[in-house]
């Protein structure tokens, strides 16, 4: 839908378009390259900044079975839109929580033998996962306290276990050496648990190859369109697409500079839009990179009549400057609209203009665009 088509949209000065056709066809493909796998998908941080609301009813009706968030909150949110999934709490059971976890009917990942204890004792035999640590030292148990929960019998028949899972530190780069180590740490932890499913492969893992999908994998940032790794791409397609309104266009002289603290200094005369989105919307703030700063990384741009036009000077809260000076044409005109990410501009591209990764794009958009959902 174009904004001359919704009159709601019609004074917007920035839309958060997300494609809810390209999201569920995100996931049937990984689905497909899965199986016989199950596909789960992570939905935390309110769905990658997308809208939980939204993405977990698109991602059921796509056929996903089981969610995963990262707390309690995000559990409970989850659960009242997708009421027979399981639902997985990445952040494992603070102490104390179980009531707030049995109330949601989710399934923490508990990552610790102290944290099995207390679930056994207060949830009985409500279903649960458990997280091994093979290398990222982040969540999980490392190999002795693995060893000592798989030896506690009494311990596991207390637990009803659906799942143990873990995470893996450099799946991004197919050739780095910690996957097969990760993975064969996994499989000797798996010995120690051969009738649990298992599950090891976040959207990176997952284009690893089958021995890394195990029972369930657990994308997140493919089912939203990321490529998370740049050498073994996911085959997904973009699902965000941001754009903004062009407020003015003038012409800056050479000497002059742009924006706040005057980082930026026009060199010759340039013609600087500047368009209606800023911090407070998730455009980073050291995306502006001037020209003169030699901060050794190419700056942001934005996209306009298909054109990219680097991000110059200071981003301010609400207010990017952009140098439209090289797109062809007729002057672009107050009102048009900028791209922000899609339509050629990637998360990724995005996040390294940034300074940042993709993830960080998707998960700071901010709430005040107005958010389309197609
Ligand atoms: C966030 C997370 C995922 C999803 O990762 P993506 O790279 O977004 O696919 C999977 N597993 C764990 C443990 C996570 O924390």
């Amino acid at each position: 839908m174009s904004a001359s088509d919704n009159p709601a949209l019609a004074g917007a000065t920035g839309i958060v378009a997300i494609d809810l056709a390209a999201l569920a066809a995100n996931w049937r493909a990984l689905a497909k390259l899965v199986a016989p796998a199950d596909c789960g998908a992570v939905v935390k941080a309110d769905a990658y900044g997308l809208g939980a609301v939204e993405i977990i009813p698109a991602l059921e009706r796509a056929g996903c079975r089981t969610f995963f968030v990262a707390t309690p909150d995000e559990a409970a949110e989850a659960r009242a839109l997708a009421l027979d999934a399981a639902i997985y709490v990445l952040d494992g059971l603070v102490s104390g929580g179980v009531p707030t976890l049995l109330a949601a009917n989710a399934r923490p990942v508990l990552s610790s033998l102290a944290e099995a204890r207390e679930w056994a004792a207060v949830a009985g035999r409500a279903p649960a996962a458990v997280h091994v640590d093979t290398g990222l030292n982040r969540l999980g148990m490392p190999p002795e306290e693995w060893a000592a929960f798989a030896a506690d019998a009494s311990l596991r028949r207390r637990l009803d276990l659906r799942l143990m899972m873990s995470h893996l530190a450099c799946a991004d780069d197919p050739a780095h050496p910690m996957n097969q180590a990760q993975r064969s740490a996994f499989e000797s932890a798996r010995t120690r648990l051969p009738d649990s499913p298992a599950s090891l492969a976040a959207s990176d893992g997952l284009m690893l190859g089958p021995e890394y999908h195990y029972d369930l994998v657990r994308p997140g940032y493919a089912l939203y369109g990321g490529q998370a790794a740049q050498r073994s791409r996911a085959p997904v397609s973009p699902v965000v697409t941001v754009k903004a309104r062009v407020l003015q266009v003038r012409e800056v002289p050479a000497g002059a500079t742009v924006g706040y603290s005057a980082t930026y200094t026009a060199r010759t005369l340039r013609r600087i839009a500047t368009v209606a989105a800023g911090y407070a919307d998730g455009f980073a703030r050291g995306t502006g990179v001037s020209l003169d700063e030699g901060t050794g990384r190419p700056g942001g741009a934005v996209s306009i009549r298909g054109v990219r036009a680097p991000v110059v000077g200071r981003v301010s809260m609400d207010l990017i400057t952009v140098d439209v000076t090289d797109v062809p044409g007729s002057p672009i005109a107050c009102g048009e609209w900028a791209i922000l990410i899609g339509q050629g501009l990637s998360l990724e591209d995005v996040g390294a203009g940034a300074g940042t990764i993709g993830y960080e794009v998707l998960t700071r958009l901010g709430r005040r665009f107005y958010r389309l959902y197609v």
